[in-house]
């Protein structure tokens, strides 16, 4: 079995590359510009016993997912989950907004996931089978001041994973996706210390998740387990957004 993790060289992603790996997939490791981090990824997969290899390539730029596919195709010959997880966040607040930002978030968020999962859906459907997984956010259904713009990419996040699965349910492929709360990475560097003591008070569970917490349930997505489940939204937040 072989899964293809876009933004694997570190945080949530590099979190389900491991733990897919631990459950028998070997892996194509998509990064975007760190090549040793995506390096440190693979090596510690190939610790797992598993193949691994790392495939540099901006998800926005649709000729360099294309390359990326053959080359994942050429390299591991079948391909049976995607993660779409490479993403970006920028906040400002709607008056502060500037449009060099807007367009990269829409880019990677949006399109760079409808990149990956049409390259992959081509793949998997010729086996009638196959799984992928969007890595969206809590913020598709928590109003969070200042995250007009990444919130909007996650809703889309969200209206794409029930569209592609009734699409591609035919076709014998699942598409879900996992919502995560605040999970320690280094996207929540950007947000300032005292904004991430107010939000942490706010979490029922009393802490913010791990990358860990949101690769066990991307792994279990992509079990047999949850074969007849398809285009949902699995919110990971403990109990932020209630
Ligand atoms: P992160 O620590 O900032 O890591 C981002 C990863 O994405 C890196 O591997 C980066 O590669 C890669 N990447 C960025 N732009 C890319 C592009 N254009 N093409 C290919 N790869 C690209 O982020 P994270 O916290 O793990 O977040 C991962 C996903 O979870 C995102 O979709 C994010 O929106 C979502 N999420 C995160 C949280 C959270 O609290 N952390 C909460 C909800 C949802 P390089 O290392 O090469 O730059």
């Amino acid at each position: 079995m072989v899964a293809l993790v876009t933004g694997a060289s570190r945080g949530i992603g590099k979190a389900c590359a491991l733990k897919l790996a631990e459950d028998g997939y070997d892996i194509a490791v998509n990064y975007n510009s760190n090549d040793a981090k995506a390096a440190e990824t693979v090596a510690e997969i190939e610790k797992l016993g598993r193949k691994a290899m790392a495939f540099k390539a901006n998800t926005a730029d649709l000729k360099a997912v294309q390359q990326m596919f053959r080359d994942v195709q050429k390299e591991f010959g079948q391909l049976d989950v995607l993660v779409n997880n490479a993403g970006v966040v920028d906040d400002a607040y709607l008056l502060m907004i500037n449009e060099e930002s807007l367009s990269r978030s829409l880019d990677i968020n949006i399109k760079g996931y409808f990149h990956c999962a049409q390259q992959a859906a081509l793949k998997m459907m010729s086996k009638k089978h196959g799984k992928i997984i969007n890595v969206s956010s809590v913020s598709s259904i928590l109003a969070v001041e200042g995250q007009g713009v990444y919130s909007a990419t996650k809703g889309a996040v969200n209206s794409m994973t029930a569209t592609l699965a009734k699409e591609l349910a035919p076709r014998g492929i699942t598409v879900n996706a996992v919502a995560p709360g605040f999970i320690e990475t280094e996207m929540l560097d950007q947000i300032p210390p005292e904004k991430l003591e107010e939000y942490n008070k706010s979490i029922p569970e009393g802490h913010f998740g791990t990358a860990k917490d949101v690769a066990n349930v991307v792994a279990s997505l992509c079990s047999s387990a949850f074969d007849y489940v398809t285009g949902q939204v699995i919110v990971i937040d403990g109990g932020l957004s209630l």
